[in-house]
C-alpha cells in the first residue's frame, strides 16, 4: 500500500524527467496525480467494420496487419510509415508521420486495436496516425471512453492515461475520501473507489455522470464547510445590541403593505443586531424588490434604541435620491435625517458634521464624502452601502470603522444565485428578497434587429407625444475609442438623433468621461422632464428613478451581459405608465440572439443571472476584476448550482449535528479541512 503522499517519481515506470514534466502540470505527488481529472472525454466505444465506415467517422476497428510497415524518408524531418490493414470486410491504407517507431509495436499478421478518422477517396480508405492497442491486452486507449488530460511539454496523453492507471492500483486502499458515509448516503453518492476509477476510466457516461456528481459533491461539501468555518470565526467580533422593537408600529405607519420577503430580511437583520455580535449582512433582491425599506426598518430600530446610522451611497444623485426616500419613510418617526455630499457648501457641511458629532441626528445619508476624516458621530451603530459593487471592502470598512464595531448592511442590485453568493460573500451573511411589490408592471421586452429601426423610432415619436421619456443605451461613449464597426457611440448617436431624426425632441447625453457634476446636472433634467431622450453608456445602470421614462432602447445590445440588461432594464416601469424595453441586436451569431431572448421570456433577476453565470462564466460575469470565487478542481461554480446546493444544504445539516467535527465519523472531513487553511489561511475568498 502507498501513501497518497508519495513522490510520484516512486511510481514504476515514472523517471526523474517524466516526474518533472508532470510538476509543470501541479502534480507531485500521488494524491495530485489522481486528482488529476480529464478535461474532457472522447468516446471511443463504437466498433464498426471497415466496409460499413463512412468519410469522415472516427471509430474503431478491429483490424489484422496485412503486410510488413514499411518505412521511407520523404525529406530531412519527414519519415513515413505505410501499412496496410484489413478485417473481413475491406482494407485501410495506413500512414504514421514521424513516428517510425511504431514499426517496431506493429507486426504483419497480428490482431489490433485501430482508433482513427477515415478518409474515404474513391475506392480508397485511409487512416492517418491511428492509436492502436494489441487486440488481446487490456484497452486504455481504444474501445472505451478515454480520459483526454491538460498536458504540458514532455506529457503526452498516453503518458498521463498510463500513469494515473498506475496511480489508481497504487492507492486503491487509500484513496482521497473525506465524505462521512451518511453524508454519502443521504445524498445517494457513489462510492470514493467507483469515482476515481470512473472519473478517469469511466465504463459508461452513466458511470461518469455518478463519478462526477460525487466528486463535485465532495469538493463543494468540503468548500461549504470551510466557509462556514470562517463565518463561526467572525463572529466572534462583538457588536453593539440594538433590541428587537416592534415593527408592527413601523409597518403601520407605511404607505404600502410590506411583502414577505421583505418582512423576513428585515427579521434576519434584526436577530443579527440583537446578537450581540456585529451584523455583517448583504440584502439581494431585484430591482424594485424594495430593499431601501429593509435599510429603513434598521435605521429605525437603531433609532428606537438612541443610535446612529451611516448610509453611503456610489454617486450624487443616488444620495440625493435616498436621501429623500428615507427622509420621507423615517421622518414621520422622529428620525432626525441628514445628508452630505461634495456639492454641499461648506457651512451646510459643517453644520451637518457638528450635528452627526454631538449625536443630534440619527441618520446621515451621503456619498464618499462620509469617507472623510472629518465626519465623527456620537454612536454609529449601523453602516449601509448601496450597490455595493461600487465599493471596495476597504471603504466599507473604512466607514464602519467611525463607529465601535457598528452592524453592516451591504445592498446589491445584481442579484445572483444565494449558492454562489455564499461562495464569493464568505464574510458576509446573505438575505434574499425573492418576492416584488404586487401591482409591479412587466416590462415588456423585444429583441429586435435593424429592419425595426423606423417602426422604433416612430415608437418613441408616439411615447413623447404622449408625455413619457425615453433612455437610449449605446455601447461606447464616442468615435475615439477602439472598437468594431457598426458600435453606436453615444456622443455621435446623440447629435445624429438631435439634428437629423428628431429634431422635434428634446435629447441630452451622458457617459462617464463627463465629470460628475455635470452628469448628475443632465440627469437631474432628465428627471425632472427637461430632456425627452436621454442617450448614454451603462452609467444609467445604477438605480436612478425616473418614473415618467416608458422605454429604454439598448444599442448593440449582444455587447452587453444579460445581468446588465435587466439591470437597464429596471431604469422603466417604475411609474404608473405601460413600460417597454427594446434590444436591438443584429449580431448573426445565433447563440447571442437566444441568449436576449432569455430576456423576453422572464423578468426574474435570479434567473437571467444564472443564465448569464452559465453562458459567460464568473471571469466574463463579474468583470476583469477578481470574482472571488474560490478555486475548484472539478466542480464548475456556475453551472454545477444543483448539486452546490445540496452540498451546501448537507454541510449546514451535518454542522448542525457535529459543529466543531469532533465525531470520529468526521474525522477525515476535519483533516481535510485543515490542510485546506493550512494552505491558503483565512483566505478563502
Ligand atoms: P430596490 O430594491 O431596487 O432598491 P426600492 O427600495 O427602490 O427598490 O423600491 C422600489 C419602489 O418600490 C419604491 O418606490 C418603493 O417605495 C416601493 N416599494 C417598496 N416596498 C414596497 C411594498 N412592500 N409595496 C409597494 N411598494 C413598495
Ligand atoms: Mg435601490
Amino acid at each position: 500500500m502507498t501513501e497518497l503522499s508519495c513522490d510520484v517519481r516512486y511510481l514504476k515506470g515514472i523517471g526523474q524527467q517524466r516526474a518533472d514534466a508532470l510538476s509543470r502540470l501541479g502534480i507531485y505527488t500521488l494524491r495530485d496525480l489522481i486528482c488529476f481529472f480529464p478535461r474532457t472525454y472522447e468516446d471511443r466505444t463504437k466498433f464498426s467494420l471497415i466496409s460499413d465506415i463512412r468519410h469522415g467517422d472516427a471509430v474503431c476497428v478491429r483490424a489484422t496487419v496485412a503486410n510488413d510497415p514499411a518505412l521511407s524518408r520523404i525529406k530531412k524531418g519527414l519519415e513515413l510509415v505505410k501499412l496496410r490493414i484489413a478485417d473481413d470486410s475491406g482494407s485501410i491504407d495506413v500512414t504514421y508521420f514521424n513516428q517510425s517507431y511504431v514499426r517496431q509495436q506493429l507486426q504483419k499478421g497480428k490482431t489490433y486495436i485501430f482508433f482513427g478518422k477515415i478518409t474515404i477517396e474513391g475506392q480508397r480508405r485511409t487512416m492517418a496516425n491511428p492509436i492502436f492497442e494489441p487486440e488481446d491486452s487490456p484497452h486504455l486507449l481504444t474501445g472505451c471512453i478515454v480520459p483526454v488530460y491538460r498536458l504540458s511539454s514532455g506529457v503526452s496523453q498516453k503518458v498521463l492515461i498510463s500513469a494515473i492507471r498506475r496511480g489508481l492500483e497504487e492507492c486503491s486502499f487509500e484513496l482521497p475520501d473525506a465524505l462521512p458515509d451518511s453524508v454519502a448516503e443521504k445524498a445517494q453518492l457513489c462510492k470514493a473507489p467507483y469515482a476515481f476509477e470512473n472519473i478517469h476510466f469511466p465504463t459508461d457516461l452513466k458511470a461518469l455522470e455518478l463519478a462526477r456528481r460525487r466528486l463535485i459533491f465532495e469538493e463543494l461539501f468540503v468548500l461549504s464547510l470551510a466557509l462556514a468555518r470562517i463565518k463561526e470565526r467572525r463572529t466572534v467580533k462583538s457588536g453593539i445590541v440594538v433590541s428587537s422593537p416592534r415593527f408592527e408600529r413601523f409597518f403601520s405607519g407605511l404607505p404600502f403593505i410590506v411583502t414577505n420577503a421583505q418582512k423576513r430580511a428585515i427579521n434576519e437583520c434584526a436577530a443579527d443586531m440583537c446578537s450581540g455580535s456585529a451584523m455583517n449582512r448583504l440584502i439581494q433582491g431585484d430591482v424594485g424588490s424594495g430593499k431601501t425599506l429593509v435599510a429603513a426598518a434598521c435605521i429605525w430600530s437603531a433609532y428606537e434604541g438612541g443610535l446612529q446610522s451611516a448610509f453611503m451611497a456610489p454617486t450624487e444623485i443616488l444620495a440625493n435620491q435616498h436621501y429623500k426616500t428615507l427622509s420621507e419613510i423615517l421622518s414621520p418617526f422622529g428620525v432626525k435625517v441628514l445628508k452630505l455630499t461634495g456639492s454641499m457648501t461648506a457651512k451646510q457641511k459643517r453644520e451637518t458634521l457638528s450635528l452627526l458629532k454631538e449625536g443630534k441626528a440619527d441618520l446621515v445619508v451621503g456619498t464618499h464624502a462620509l469617507l472623510n476624516d472629518s465626519v465623527e458621530f456620537s454612536n454609529l451603530a449601523l453602516v449601509i452601502t448601496d450597490e455595493q459593487h461600487r465599493f471596495g471592502v476597504n471603504q466599507r470598512a473604512a466607514l464602519a470603522a467611525k463607529g465601535e464595531s457598528p452592524h453592516t448592511l451591504v445592498m446589491s442590485a445584481t442579484p445572483i444565485p444565494r449558492t454562489l453568493a455564499l461562495m464569493i460573500y464568505g464574510d458576509l451573511d446573505v438575505s434574499i428578497i425573492d418576492e416584488l411589490p404586487p401591482g409591479r408592471q412587466k416590462v415588456d421586452t423585444f429583441v429586435v434587429g435593424e429592419n425595426m429601426r423606423g417602426r422604433i423610432n416612430n415608437f418613441i415619436r408616439k411615447l413623447s407625444a404622449e408625455g413619457r421619456q425615453i433612455f437610449i443605451v449605446c455601447p461606447a461613449i464616442d468615435e475615439g475609442e477602439e472598437r468594431p464597426q457598426n458600435i453606436k457611440t453615444a456622443k455621435e448617436y446623440a447629435k445624429e438623433l438631435q439634428s437629423r431624426v428628431f429634431p422635434e425632441l428634446r435629447v441630452g447625453c451622458i457617459h462617464g468621461r463627463m465629470k460628475p457634476a455635470e452628469r448628475d446636472e443632465i440627469m437631474q433634467s432628465f428627471a425632472d422632464g427637461g430632456l425627452d431622450i436621454l442617450v448614454s453608456t451603462t452609467v444609467i445602470e445604477v438605480g436612478v428613478d425616473v418614473p415618467n421614462a416608458a422605454l429604454i432602447v439598448v444599442e448593440n445590445a449582444e455587447r452587453f451581459g444579460l445581468s446588465q440588461l435587466h439591470q437597464l432594464r429596471g431604469r422603466v416601469g417604475r411609474g404608473s405608465h405601460k413600460s417597454y424595453c427594446v434590444l436591438f441586436s443584429d449580431s448573426d451569431n445565433e447563440i447571442s440572439k437566444s441568449r436576449l431572448k432569455v430576456l423576453e421570456q422572464t423578468s426574474d433577476g435570479f434567473k437571467i443571472s444564472e443564465e448569464d453565470l452559465k453562458l459567460r462564466g464568473p471571469g466574463d460575469f463579474f468583470g476583469s476584476r477578481q470574482h472571488g470565487l474560490p478555486e475548484t478542481r472539478i466542480a464548475d461554480l456556475c453551472t454545477d448550482m444543483r448539486i452546490l446546493q445540496d452540498a451546501q444544504q448537507a454541510a449546514r445539516e451535518l454542522l448542525k449535528e457535529d459543529p466543531e467535527l469532533t465525531n470520529p465519523e468526521n474525522a477525515r472531513l476535519r483533516k481535510r479541512i485543515d490542510e485546506m487553511f493550512a494552505d491558503k489561511g483565512e483566505r478563502l475568498n
